[in-house]
């Protein structure tokens, strides 16, 4: 069934846990996301970036994810993932979205603040989830250069203020994990991450939680991370099995992506696993 993000992430937190918030980005990698959350009984939030959704056709993408979504037998919010523009959260709310990010981290923190309050009236006007960043998460996402990781990590009075001002539900506080692969060691801010988690009342997400160790997404979760963002991993795994699949001389479609669906089955289960979501739905 279609839920709110609120909803799913209030209760992670009060029970310790995070919902694993997956990217889609074609047919295959939705269905396995949702095929893997029913199978684990785990709450699930379904996530695709505005880069995907020109990619792919952004009508047909929202059509796609809310039926599937609406027909899953475990609670699943529909969310759109770094959007930077006004524009973009409004055609999500007007599609059935029922959780928005607005990423004004580029801005000011006033002007982070402005953007962020309009996106949240937005949002709860129609009963959907608003989550905002502060600090910068670098990396490249959907091919899209984000900056370098770990520039400009979150102030954590910034942060109490950006949440009370600007009524955001959720805040995703660059801690100095990034988007896409790691070519070096990844890092969390854990100190950084206490002080934010003391002083803002929302919960909180990790961004860029593909490639982290399982040990520091656990310590993060602990800490009180209540969302973690999986997009690169699901790419890499279909990419993996396309490529088998493309090179043991398959020309049928429906062949190749029921190998691919099957891969990233695999670890977005094993991410409910390490999220401690699996049997929360
Ligand atoms: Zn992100």
């Amino acid at each position: 069934m279609l839920t709110s993000s609120a909803e799913l992430l209030e209760w992670a937190q009060k029970k310790g846990y995070a919902v694993g918030a997956f990217n889609f980005h074609n047919l295959e990698i939705l269905y396995a996301i949702i095929e893997s959350a029913e199978a684990e009984k785990a709450p699930v939030i379904l996530q695709i970036t505005p880069t995907y959704l020109e990619k792919i056709g952004a009508t047909a993408a929202a059509a796609m994810a809310r039926e599937a979504a609406a027909a899953a037998r475990v609670p699943v919010a529909l969310h759109l993932d770094h959007s930077d523009s006004f524009k973009w959260v409004i055609w999500a709310l007007a599609h059935d979205f029922t959780s928005v990010m607005i990423d004004a981290s580029k801005l000011p923190l006033a002007e982070n603040i402005a953007l962020s309050r309009q996106v949240a009236e937005a949002a709860h006007a129609t009963g959907a989830t608003a989550e905002a960043e502060l600090g910068h998460i670098g990396g490249v996402e959907d091919s899209v250069d984000r900056g370098s990781a770990g520039t400009s990590l979150a102030d954590p009075d910034e942060a109490a203020r950006l949440v009370r001002e600007s009524g955001i539900d959720a805040l995703a506080p660059a801690l100095g994990t990034a988007h896409g692969l790691y070519t070096s060691q990844p890092k969390i801010d854990f100190e950084r991450l206490d002080k934010i988690r003391a002083l803002v009342p929302v919960p909180l997400v990790l961004h860029g939680g593909s490639g982290i160790p399982d040990n520091m997404i656990r310590e993060a979760i602990a800490r009180g991370i209540s969302k973690v963002n999986i997009g690169t991993e699901l790419k890499v795994a279909w990419a993996g099995a396309m490529k088998e699949a493309l090179a043991a001389g398959t020309t049928e479609p429906w062949q190749a992506a029921m190998k691919a669906r099957e891969a990233v089955r695999e670890v977005v289960k094993q991410k409910i696993t390490l999220c401690g979501c699996g049997g929360k739905g």
